[in-house]
């Protein structure tokens, strides 16, 4: 079994789910004790959210090559970002490294396209819903279609991020205002949303809509348990 490596905290609330859908997954495939080899680099969030906001890339690129460099010079064999928003420097850090990145865009766009979806929802911060590295990626590599809420609705679902799920707060007021936000992307012809932020799905599960719903959290940690025991 390879180890895998997670780079996480961003924030840690998630990385407990990836933590857990990773052992959770390889004790399903391979019984009895079996459990992942994990090694994990857990930053301070404060401090990536002040870079963020600031946009200080320069910096959060540094901290996050010294994180993916640390965790190869303990063994991993592989490198996940747990967030998708930090995928933005994603060809930096794995140009740091001499192991491979598993992106998960790439994790993401592949459960697309066994599912034969077309054209999808894309949900996150606004530094995922705005920049082009994430729609660039599922438009030009993986030839996906990808539509994004209107200002008003990036801003919200931004806020629920920031101002409630990185602090751990979960808001019936605010899982209503997502379903709300996913039926517009419906509108558009999505025909399933992303939850491209790993923090979103500790808000809304699939019984909430009738629209699929894509967990990025979820889909990249059992890429990285196929991974990992792929002889
Ligand atoms: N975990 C979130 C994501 O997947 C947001 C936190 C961050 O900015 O890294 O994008």
């Amino acid at each position: 079994m390879k180890i895998i490596g997670l780079i996480g905290g961003m924030g840690w609330q998630s990385t407990a789910k990836y933590y857990q859908v990773i052992n959770e997954t390889v004790a399903k495939k391979l019984g009895g004790l079996h459990s992942a080899k994990i090694v994990l680099y857990s930053v301070d969030f404060a401090e990536i959210e002040e870079m963020q906001h600031q946009d200080n890339w320069e910096d959060a690129t540094k901290l996050m090559i010294h994180a993916a460099q640390s965790i190869e010079k303990s063994g991993a064999n592989l490198i996940l970002i747990c967030t998708n928003t930090m995928h933005m420097m994603a060809d930096d850090i794995a140009n740091s490294i001499n192991i491979p990145l598993l992106h998960i865009i790439d994790a993401v766009a592949n459960k697309i396209n066994s599912l034969g979806f077309t054209n999808v929802g894309l949900l996150g911060t606004r530094f995922t819903m705005e920049n082009n590295f994430y729609k660039g990626r599922l438009i030009n590599k993986h030839k996906i279609g990808v539509v994004t809420p209107n200002e008003a609705d990036r801003i919200k679902v931004h806020n629920i991020i920031y101002h409630e799920l990185c602090l751990g707060k979960i808001k019936v007021s605010s899982k209503e205002m997502l379903k709300k936000i996913i039926t517009r992307l419906g509108n558009k012809n999505a025909q399933g949303i992303i939850l491209g932020c790993t923090e979103l799905s500790l808000l809304i599960k699939q019984d909430d809509c009738s629209i699929p719903l894509l967990d990025t959290t979820r889909i990249h940690a059992e890429a990285a348990v196929d991974c990992a025991l792929e002889k």
